[in-house]
């Protein structure tokens, strides 16, 4: 008889975003005519920059014509792109990646979710608390984490590692217990859903501890290209010994607006080892088993995102999102609330007011306000009494979602 993966039962219930949805169709049927605004979801709203869409006209042509049309992509993809982002990401910022380190992919969540594979399933994980779910998730239906305590919010065997105001939403080292340190740690800076950000020097720390105690970072910086101060590292190779303890995640959806193309990509060093294997050939297995490769016409599309007139055009989007960060920060901090984020990332992580749990905050926005945003407790226990709003709308929705909870308090 078949027997089902159990480990997706240990799932809790509905997926955030489907229970953020439900509520707003529901209030929508009970409220015809209402506009709301949804600052929740982190997708982005401007289109696609110019310079990538002749890049993309140009691709589709290519494929229209026998001598330059293209079947099966590399499995780890095009020369063309993985030698533009080892110089681009990678050399320009003085780190020591080769584009073969560079294994080109459908976005950061499926690498980010992937990755477990290749290690053994009797590994501890810590995470960050609160975290963006896809880390646990993933854990969780390979087996690795243990049953889930609802009423703490936490599976048994998974490392929390809490983010608090008073940690600067940077969590501390995690002190190894029986003298055993978690053996991969996740980590995601510019941070999801907090906004904060982690200096070269404490990220250089965890580097040290990493390598103190053989874990591998599994380092996901999907909002590299929002960050605007000098102190924030762009890429976990800025720190020494990088190479040999972290693997790193990117995407082009936030950092031009590929979220419905899909393009992202895994550096993994050559060199790196857990438990004296090389994950680089693992992980290249991994790909050339189990996928064929981003299409041609995304990946021209992505080495389009660095030409000279691609990076002036994503940089003009990313100033856009970012002024409506600070609308949001100004905004709200000016009608006293607590906000952190905002500065290096296109989230703000604001304290709910009068100790209102996250989704009592959510439900009295959604009336009050008609505005959408992110219970923080969806995030994992330290993210109650959070709300998270996304930078990502247009500025009029945003700087009129702003007003609008002004005037709603
Ligand atoms: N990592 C983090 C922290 C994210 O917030 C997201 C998307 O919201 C992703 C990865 C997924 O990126 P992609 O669209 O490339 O799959």
């Amino acid at each position: 008889m078949a027997k089902a993966n159990q480990n997706y039962l240990q799932l809790p219930g509905n997926y955030l975003f489907s229970t953020i949805a439900q509520k707003v169709r529901e209030y929508q049927e009970s409220h015809p005519g209402t506009e709301v605004i949804r600052l929740g979801i982190g997708d982005v709203t401007q289109p696609i920059a110019p310079e990538i869409i002749r890049a993309l006209h140009s691709a589709v042509d290519e494929m229209g014509q026998a001598d330059t049309f293209r079947g099966y992509a590399p499995d780890l993809g095009y020369d063309f792109l993985r030698e533009t982002i080892a110089e681009y990401d990678f050399r320009s910022r003085g780190c020591d990646i080769s584009a073969d380190e560079i294994f080109i992919s459908d976005g950061a969540k499926c690498d980010c979710s992937n990755i477990q594979e290749i290690f053994s399933t009797d590994n501890t994980i810590a995470v960050c608390d609160p975290v963006y779910p896809v880390y646990v998730d993933s854990n969780v239906m390979a087996g690795r984490t243990g049953p889930y305590d609802a009423a703490a919010g936490c599976y048994r065997d998974v490392v929390y590692m809490p983010c608090t105001a008073d940690n600067g939403f940077a969590p501390e080292l995690p002190k190894p217990s029986d003298g055993k340190a978690p053996d991969l740690i996740y980590l995601c800076f510019p941070n999801n859903p907090t906004g904060a950000v982690m200096t070269k020097d404490r990220l250089q720390e965890w580097v040290d501890y990493a390598n103190r105690h053989g874990s591998i970072i599994l380092y996901d910086a999907a909002y590299e290209a929002f960050i605007s101060e000098d102190k924030v590292p762009h890429s976990i190779y800025e720190c020494e010994g990088a190479r040999g303890c972290a693997i790193e995640f990117r995407s082009f959806s936030k950092t031009a607006g590929f979220t419905g193309l899909r393009l992202g990509f895994t550096v993994i060093p050559k060199d790196l080892e857990a438990d004296g294997v090389r994950l680089h050939p693992l992980w290249a297995r991994r790909h050339g088993t189990k996928y064929n490769g981003a299409p041609y016409i995304i990946q021209r599309a992505g080495q389009a995102a660095y030409s000279e007139r691609g990076r002036q055009q994503i940089r003009d989007q990313i100033a856009y999102y970012m002024r409506n960060a600070k609308c949001i920060l100004e905004g709200l901090r000016g009608a006293g609330y607590e906000v952190y984020g905002g500065v290096n990332a296109p989230y703000i992580w604001l304290r709910t007011p009068d100790d209102m749990t996250s989704w009592a905050f959510f439900d009295s926005l959604l009336e009050k306000a008609n505005v959408v945003g992110t219970p923080g407790s969806g995030f994992g226990p330290a993210g109650e009494h959070f709300f998270r709003l996304t930078a990502f709308g247009t500025i009029e929705n945003t700087l009129r979602a702003i007003d609008r909870i002004r005037q709603s308090m």
